[in-house]
């Protein structure tokens, strides 16, 4: 079997946040027929991808995305990925930042994570699904939702001084409502 190199997916950040970069895969025998071949050549590509995602994602990523073809249901766009990769706007990572004073959460959890945010805060309760699925629509919905009412907590206290600004400020979509529907 032959080796080339392939785009393949590894985070470029310490919390997973994937990017592509070369990685060996396997090549099929030329003597398949030409579908077999490609669709060999898409299987093994994927078992190189998956290899590398599960080795380099973080727990979280690989939570709600246990597997690279695992779809999506929604745009990707800033609020939604914090959310996916859990790096972002949770004082556990700012306060890993140094850009938060404590890495608790409002409602007295210890560590305000994206796992504690979008699974278990009561806080966060309105709208969220039984199960995060990001393959369906009203997970991503929540996830993008909930990662905007952060933001705009933080903004804020940063406007009112309470805490350090953590980053310029992303401009709040207008589409995205906090509300619950
Ligand atoms: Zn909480």
């Amino acid at each position: 079997m032959l080796s080339i190199s392939v785009t393949s997916m590894r985070r470029c950040h310490s919390k997973g946040w994937p990017i592509l970069t070369p990685q060996p895969i396997e090549i099929p025998l030329r003597s398949l027929e030409h579908d077999r071949y490609t669709e060999k050549l898409e299987e093994n590509a994927t078992v190189a991808w998956q290899r590398e995602y599960a080795k380099k994602s973080s727990a979280w990523v690989q939570k709600l995305l246990p597997h690279v073809t695992k779809p999506i249901m929604a745009e990707m766009d800033f609020f939604l990925a914090q959310g996916l990769s859990g790096v972002g706007c949770f004082r556990s990572y700012i306060h890993k930042l140094g850009k938060a004073s404590s890495p608790g959460c409002p409602c007295g959890e210890e560590r305000q994570t994206a796992s504690h945010v979008l699974e278990d805060c009561p806080l966060y309760e309105s709208g969220r699904p039984k199960t995060l699925d990001v393959s369906e629509e009203p997970t991503c919905k929540y996830i993008r939702n909930v990662v905007c009412s952060l933001w705009k907590t933080e903004n804020e206290e940063n406007h009112r001084g309470h805490s350090e600004r953590i980053s310029r400020p992303p401009v709040l979509p207008q589409e995205v409502s906090i509300e619950e529907e």
